[in-house]
């Protein structure tokens, strides 16, 4: 395993998948740097956002060793604080390794310090989501985000088969997986006619007020 800026103990048990953040790099030095845009640092927006300071990561590592989904990220719930502190909007901001979080709150409940990984993640998402009005994620993580918020106004939950149908249309890979169906059929997984829920009018009021707030916000 290739060693990583500020490893700690924790880290040894996690399976390695991506470039380290600093080769060679061993000691904990907080960047200032300013970003060329804004005039303000990562940290600097995740602290006015959320109320917490990055700096404060130690790099443990507790939060990525309890990480369900750190073997896929390039990125690790640690990595994605130190990028924070040394200002690496790019590298941090145009993976993929935000948009894979499942927002769990394991890294959030280990951490001994109260950097809050998970709502750190939560902020950088949404600030690439407003930044480029979704344009900054993954072509694939928009599909399956407007798909499934798709399905959640028009039935209040998911229909796996609308979900998967509207994914694979606006992702072009019409084919893939189409294995799986028989076998979701047969066990029952997947309904061909989607259900509604009674409380509908209030998910759709959910969606019409967050539209709203929305428009608001990008006014002057
Ligand atoms: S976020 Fe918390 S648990 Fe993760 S490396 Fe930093 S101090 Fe450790
Ligand atoms: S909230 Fe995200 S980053 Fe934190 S442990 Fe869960 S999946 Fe990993």
């Amino acid at each position: 395993m290739p060693p990583l800026a500020g490893q700690g103990r924790c880290l040894e048990s996690v399976p390695w998948r991506g470039a380290p953040v600093s080769p060679g790099e061993t000691t904990l030095e907080v960047s200032v740097s300013h970003n060329d845009h804004t005039g303000s640092t990562l940290a600097a927006h995740v602290r006015q956002v959320t109320g917490l300071n990055p700096a404060r990561c130690y790099q443990c590592g507790k939060c990525s060793a309890g990480c369900p989904m750190a073997a896929e990220m390039d990125f690790r719930p640690h990595d994605v604080l130190r990028l924070i502190q040394q200002d690496k909007r790019e590298q941090l901001l145009s993976g993929e390794s935000l948009w894979l979080c499942l927002t769990c709150e394991t890294c959030t409940a280990r951490c001994p310090n109260e950097c809050d990984p998970a709502r750190v993640i939560d902020t950088l998402r949404e600030m690439v989501w407003r930044d480029n009005g979704g344009a900054g994620a993954p072509r694939h993580i928009r599909a399956f985000h407007k798909s499934f918020l798709k399905q959640i106004r028009r039935s209040g939950r998911i229909f796996e088969f609308g979900l998967v149908a509207g994914y694979k249309m606006r992702t072009g890979s019409l084919f893939s997986d189409v294995g799986a169906v028989p076998g979701m059929l047969k066990r029952g997984k997947l309904a061909l006619t989607p259900t509604r829920i009674k409380g509908l009018d209030e998910i759709r009021r959910i969606f019409d007020k967050c539209a709203a707030a929305e428009t608001d916000a990008e006014e002057p």
